[in-house]
């Protein structure tokens, strides 16, 4: 490496590709070598363990993917300022480059990194990238913020999109290479324990598989999105939110993809995009509302009795799919050995805890973040208060789901639970059993078991939500 030519550092995160990479791209188009750098810093360690798992392997992929373009992945622990000032140290580079983040944590840091770098006069430039639309940019006629989704939905959806689709730029290599630690050091998926194993079994990761996934479906199964997506046991959905979660693939290239299959007439293909939209509204009230994750979105909600207590039997019950209501528990099981749980379920499993068993949403909330492959603070906190009621644009408390009407009108063959309960089955299926290899043997669970008798009666525990609901808004 000389000094006339100074390398350009690319800081990856949650952006894990080659294409549609604005900050990689730029650092490429200036001629000089570029050093791709990730930093498992403060932030990363507050991942959850099937995030943690999955992250592993995303790193994992994406070091090979740029080997094969003939570069390189570095890989840091530390606080990423301190890593980045001594990688510019190290390698003589002036610039960092790195895509945006938009949720309170990251905001912070990068704030920080970027002022302290320009301090010391290293262009320090961020690029957009990760969502559709930079949250700052959507505004109301009197230039406050959204807070229902189809005002939001109707501003932007013909709006020119932030990101471009870009190819793998030609990266140059410098001469050398800055030293590396071993991503096996870091023992990112130690704390699935057995889990990880069954968990490989449902994943499949990197940018080459997320772009597969997007072409598969936007040409076999996008006709049945709109007619199909609410129906657990359907392949219909794209199955696309793990690879955007980790960047893997762009949110403009499912976008341009969503609006080809638009041009073309499928069924289906504005309902998908408007479901790429509910991520960008997610990410933009987690923007606008920084405490998202952390307090009720309606102030008033703040006050509401909500048991915390994450000991008790019903929440634990909850956690290990044995609360003897078949499809919260079917849900349930499928989060623990999939890392996934399909969006009717995420919704139903929600509201029969903050409802019927009148339990916290952050705890439901953080039980999410610890087993979703597919975690996104924004997506999981929007879901989490919509269904709790206490969100904006929220399904309001009293509208309870009945986890039985929903298995009457989404899975009347029980095709999906059957795929997630073993118990009682004379053959059951080997997703069903698999669960019983997941968990962590402290749970005492077994397949030979009887299936638990309902842990709270569905008329007892609707009826309790809605009394404590009552005494509240009477209360206040
Ligand atoms: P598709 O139906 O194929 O939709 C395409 C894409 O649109 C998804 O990949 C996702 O990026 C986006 N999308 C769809 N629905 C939503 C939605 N309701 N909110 C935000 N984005 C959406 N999604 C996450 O990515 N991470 C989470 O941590 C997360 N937590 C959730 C928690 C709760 C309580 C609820 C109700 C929903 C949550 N969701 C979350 C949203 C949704 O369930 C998943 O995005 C969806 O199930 C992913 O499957 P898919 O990729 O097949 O979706």
């Amino acid at each position: 490496m000389t000094n006339l030519e100074p390398p350009v550092i690319v800081w990856f995160r949650r952006d894990l590709r080659l294409r549609d990479h604005a900050a990689l791209t730029a650092a490429a188009q200036t001629g000089r070598p570029v050093i791709p750098v990730f930093i498992f810093d403060e932030v990363f360690e507050t991942l959850g363990a099937a995030s943690n798992w999955r992250f592993d392997q995303a790193l994992a992929t994406f070091g090979s993917s740029l080997k094969k373009v003939g570069s390189r992945l570095i890989l840091r622990k530390g606080p990423a300022l301190t890593v980045l000032q001594e990688l510019l140290a190290e390698t003589g580079a002036t610039t960092v480059y790195w895509q945006r983040a938009y949720d309170p944590d990251r905001v912070a840091r990068d704030t920080g990194v970027k002022a302290a770098l320009k301090a010391r006069g290293v262009e320090a430039k961020s690029f957009a990238g990760a969502l559709l639309h930079e949250p700052w940019t959507v505004q109301t006629g009197q230039g406050g913020d959204y807070k229902v989704y189809s005002a939001f939905r109707r501003a932007v959806w013909h709006r020119l999109i932030a990101g471009e689709l870009l190819d793998v730029p030609k990266l140059r290599a410098p001469n050398t290479w800055p030293a590396s630690a071993a991503l096996a050091s870091w023992s990112l998926a130690k704390s699935m324990n057995r889990g990880a194993q069954v968990l490989a079994q449902h994943n499949s990761v990197g940018e080459a598989n997320a772009l597969a996934k997007l072409d598969d479906f936007t040409t076999n199964r996008i006709s049945r999105y709109q007619a199909e997506r609410d129906l657990p046991a359907s392949d219909a959905c794209s199955g696309l939110s793990p690879f955007l979660t980790w960047g893997e693939i762009s949110i403009a290239r499912c976008w341009a993809a969503g609006q080809k299959a638009a041009h073309q007439g499928q069924d289906g293909a504005d309902k998908f995009l408007s479901e790429l939209l509910w991520r960008d509204f997610a990410a933009y009230l987690m923007w606008h509302h920084k405490k998202l994750a952390t307090v009720e979105w309606r102030a008033e909600w703040q006050s509401f009795p909500w048991l915390k207590n994450a000991d008790h039997p019903h929440f634990q019950a909850w956690i290990r799919g044995r609360t003897g209501v078949p499809l919260v528990d079917a849900g349930m099981r499928e989060l623990y050995v999939t890392g996934q749980m399909h969006n009717r379920v995420r919704m139903i499993v929600a509201s029969y805890l903050t409802k019927h068993l009148q339990m916290d949403w952050r705890l439901g909330m953080d039980w999410f973040a610890d087993c979703l492959t597919d975690w996104d603070p924004a997506s999981n906190a929007m879901g989490w208060q919509w269904v709790a009621g206490c969100g904006p644009d929220a399904s309001p408390y009293f509208r309870v789901f009945n986890p039985e009407t929903q298995r009457q009108k989404f899975d009347p063959q029980e095709h999906y639970i059957n795929r997630w309960l073993a118990e009682g089955r004379s053959t059951p299926e080997p997703s069903a059993l698999s669960y019983f290899e997941a968990v962590p043997r402290t749970w005492q669970i077994s397949a030979d078991a009887d299936y638990p008798a309902p842990i709270v009666g569905l008329s007892e525990g609707r009826a309790g939500a809605l009394g404590r609901y009552e005494t509240w808004k009477d209360s206040r």
